[in-house]
């Protein structure tokens, strides 16, 4: 469901968006629909700087939307998910489709694939990124350097509210699975999306940025982000600074037939105030999980080489690196 925004606000967004960007930007994660319904998204995308973006899709969608878009979508592969209730596949099928079949994958123009493995409402995940009938799949990313997206786990605040500790485990579980995976496969280039599902704790993000050279964490999910950035804005500010070649910038934005464009608008806006400029003020977008008088939006007003890194270099690079020679000489 997308909400909808004051329409005066909104008009704004879409006349006069804000100035252009330091860069480029580029956005490593979002969801398309329809080529139709996902015009609205590069719409908004082009008039807040954003040039291209990795879409969690792969195959005939990620075909029809090269037509209409030419090569502003990257696509992203999506072998493991977890969507309510839906148990893991036939163990063969995926061998012979993911493990087998990533190189040519890799060879048709997939450059990343993405891993969903967070609590169902009910239980517990029902497979675990350690386990191991995935670690030939991980195994092959390292060879061919393609960088995995990870969705861990949900905010603090729905382990209080939506979900049951009792009968999905703790968070801690949750986020332990993708240090395991680091852990048993140190070339392995890591994208662990949301602020590593721990923007709550900057200092345990710290940590794996310092034990994990192939660690790499987004910004995406711009209200868990903001909502958790913006009460401790200076401790923010430092970590983006201190690890700036490891952030990347990403929405998130799930295309949603008949969304307004302001539902895309508003995010860009929002994200790039926050990190651009030193606001002390509220968030647009609604946020069930703020508390009672926010959401607060505290921007980090980023330094321009930072920004710079957040924004273009630290996609580039992760998607420059993936060894495609190798896979054209396979
Ligand atoms: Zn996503």
């Amino acid at each position: 469901m997308h909400e909808s925004l004051d329409p005066e606000l909104a008009r704004e967004l879409n006349e006069k968006p804000l100035p252009p960007p330091v860069v480029p930007i580029f956005d490593i994660h979002m969801h398309s629909a329809s080529p139709q319904a996902t015009a609205a998204y590069v719409r908004a995308a082009r008039k807040y700087g954003v040039v291209g973006a990795v879409n969690m899709t792969f195959g005939g969608m990620a075909s029809a939307l090269r037509e209409h878009f030419g090569d502003f979508f990257v696509p992203c592969g999506w072998p493991i998910w977890q969507h309510g209730k839906e148990e893991p596949p036939d163990w063969d099928w995926f061998g012979q489709e993911w493990v087998d079949g990533l190189t040519e994958k890799v060879h048709a123009g997939m450059r990343f694939i993405k891993t969903k493995l967070v609590p169902r409402p009910d239980g517990p995940t029902p497979i675990w990124l350690d386990d191991p009938r995935l670690a030939a799949m991980f195994a092959q990313c390292e060879a061919l350097r393609l960088p995995v997206q990870v969705h861990a786990a949900q905010p603090d605040r729905w382990w209080r509210s939506k979900l049951k500790a009792d009968m999905c485990g703790p968070k801690s579980a949750y986020l332990d699975q993708v240090e395991r995976v680091m852990r048993n496969h140190p070339r392995l280039r890591v994208l662990s999306v949301h602020m590593g599902s721990s923007p709550e704790d900057l200092k345990y993000l710290a940590r794996l940025m310092e034990t994990y050279p192939n660690y790499h964490i987004d910004t995406s999910a711009t209200k868990w982000t903001v909502r958790e950035l913006s009460a401790k804005p200076a401790e923010s500010r430092a970590f983006f600074i201190d690890h700036a070649e490891r952030i990347c910038f990403g929405s998130d934005l799930v295309v949603q037939e008949g969304a307004p464009d302001s539902y895309y608008t508003s995010r860009f806006h929002v994200q790039r105030t926050m990190w651009e400029t030193g606001v002390r003020g509220r968030s647009m977008i609604r946020d069930p999980d703020a508390d009672p008088d926010g959401p607060y939006l505290n921007g980090l007003a980023l330094p321009a080489d930072v920004l710079t890194r957040l924004y273009r270099d630290n996609a580039r690079r992760l998607l420059a690196e993936v060894a495609v020679e190798a896979v054209s000489k396979s």
